[in-house]
């Protein structure tokens, strides 16, 4: 059961490393967060395999 994990990530803006958890229950989506160092918002976006592992890739907004 791979209902919600952990995952760290590096800010797109300002290079902090950022824990984040990730429901992977839900599957495959995509939300924006704002960052809690520098407040910027940042748009992540999970996928979830056949395995149940769940990946997580972020990027600035406005790129
Ligand atoms: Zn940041």
């Amino acid at each position: 059961m791979h209902s919600s994990e952990s995952a760290h990530i590096d800010c797109p803006y300002c290079g902090e490393s950022l824990e984040v958890t990730i429901d992977g229950s839900v599957g495959q989506q995509e939300y924006i967060e704002d960052c809690q160092v520098c407040c910027k918002p940042i748009q992540f976006r999970v996928r979830v395999d056949a395995d149940g592992e769940s990946s997580i890739d972020v990027r600035s907004e406005d790129e």
